[in-house]
């Protein structure tokens, strides 16, 4: 359902909005939280080019009033989730409506240029914040390249386990600790087993990862012990953003059996500052992955035409790394590999879906990742853990030095975008994270040494 706001041809008057390349052309306006440098109150926040529509300040311009109150006050409130509670019809509507308002050719446009010192701010001078107040975070485990290359170095003789392309599998992640893209990320401490023979011990972590992930930002609301059938799933998903799961690879290892990932991956995640709405993505909708011949296809409460035809999104999706020496030597990032989110097992209907299958109440500011974005191709792999084989392959940066896991000063860059012919390019911006060195123990821990 293109429409008039995917039109390649739009102009803004924010002139860095119409820059080749820009992440944020007027067809994208992707939604955030931000501060300003004068004020601490977080205001919802649309990015054109390197520059914000502040909503707060847009609002009380009227830029917003015929959309009606309740609309009018949610764009004026400190989080995503009150637009999110109102849901993807509302939020459309506020995407028209930021369109009319920012071309250069309407006469919403020509009045909202009169308003531009208010109601515009440059990226540089504020700050990003999470965007949404997340109730809930679920990870998956999405992409079978990951789940196959991740299976066989722990179990080579069956490395994909029966249940795989029945169950969307997934674990409960911990919201407390999502952070905005830019916040540096602490080397975490855990218990973790090296010496098969000897007893586990307590201590950092030197096998810290990342995970190239997408997340789906969550909108409305169905009651406990309702389901939210498949088709109707992408009314439930108010837009895409990228996730980096740091994962501790040694404490994992450790303590994944019986009940899955717990502390090697609840002490920090990164969220990208900016949330493409599904409409934006529009243009860049594909087909479901195509099983391959022999495969099952999806039970029938994940299977619909629709979400086969289309449920997936052409999104280019790069990790880049910048360690502290090639910082000090004045070199650039460098790419450590390129994939897409098309390679996905499961779309993101199905994830939506399924996880509110047995009852499961999911509302609005819910976070789902998709699980590691893994390719078939060996520079398409988007964790450490698979690009170096666990250590046995590692990577050479540019200023020589290696990485089986990440050390401390690693800068991670996530990149997304999307492109095709007839459509504008539109971005994700950056999901990035530096490593410190982790914090000092407690005190209380240090008096019972
Ligand atoms: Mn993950």
């Amino acid at each position: 359902m293109l429409d008039e706001t995917h039109d390649p041809a739009l102009r803004s008057w924010v002139e860095s909005a119409n820059e080749p390349g820009t992440d944020f052309p007027i067809q994208n306006l992707p939604f955030g939280v931000f501060r300003h440098d004068f004020e601490e109150r977080p205001r919802v926040g649309i990015a054109i080019g390197d520059q914000v529509l502040d909503c707060l300040a847009a609002a009380r311009a009227g830029c917003f009033a015929a959309l009606g109150p309740l609309i009018d006050d949610a764009l004026q409130s400190w989080s995503l989730n009150a637009l999110l509670t109102l849901g993807r019809t509302d939020a459309r509507a506020v995407r028209l409506a930021a369109s009319k308002l920012l071309r250069a050719d309407t006469a919403e446009g020509r009045h909202a240029q009169t308003l531009r010192d208010a109601i515009i701010v440059g990226m540089d001078r504020i700050g990003m914040l999470v965007p949404a107040e997340i109730g809930d975070y679920t990870d998956f485990y999405a992409s079978i390249f990951h789940a196959t290359n991740v299976g066989k170095m722990f179990r080579p003789d069956a490395p994909l386990l029966p249940n795989y392309k029945y169950v969307p599998i997934g674990y409960h992640g911990r919201a407390s600790s999502i952070v905005v893209s830019g916040t540096p990320v602490r080397r975490p401490r855990g218990q973790t087993k090296p010496d098969a023979n000897a007893p586990p011990a307590y201590g950092l972590s030197k096998s810290l990862d990342y995970e190239l992930e997408v997340a789906a930002l969550v909108c409305g609301e169905n009651a406990i012990g309702e389901t939210v059938p498949i088709a109707r799933a992408e009314e439930r998903i108010f837009g895409l953003c990228l996730l980096n799961d740091w994962s501790a690879r040694d404490v994992q290892s450790w303590e994944y059996q019986p009940l899955g990932p717990f502390l090697a991956k609840s002490f920090t995640t990164t969220v990208g500052a900016w949330v493409v709405t599904l409409d934006a993505l529009e243009p860049f909708r594909t087909a479901a992955f195509a099983r391959p011949e022999g495969d099952p296809a999806a039970l029938d409460y994940l299977n619909d035409a629709g979400d086969q035809s289309r449920g997936g999104f052409g999104i280019t999706l790069e990790v880049w790394i910048r360690s502290a020496a090639m910082c000090a030597a004045d070199l650039p990032a460098v790419r450590l590999s390129s994939g897409s989110f098309e390679s996905m097992y499961w779309t993101v209907a199905q994830l939506l879906t399924h996880h509110s299958s047995n009852g499961c109440n999911l509302k609005p500011g819910d976070l789902l990742g998709s699980g590691t974005v893994s390719g078939p191709e060996k520079d398409s792999r988007g964790c450490l853990l698979e690009l170096a084989s666990r250590g046995a392959e590692p990577v050479t940066l540019p200023s020589g030095e290696a990485r089986s896991f990440l050390a401390d000063g690693d800068e991670i860059i996530f990149k997304g975008w999307c492109d095709r012919e007839g459509a504008a390019r539109i971005g994700f911006g950056e999901c990035r994270g530096e490593i410190r060195v982790a914090p000092a123990v407690s005190s209380q821990t240090e008096r019972t040494k």
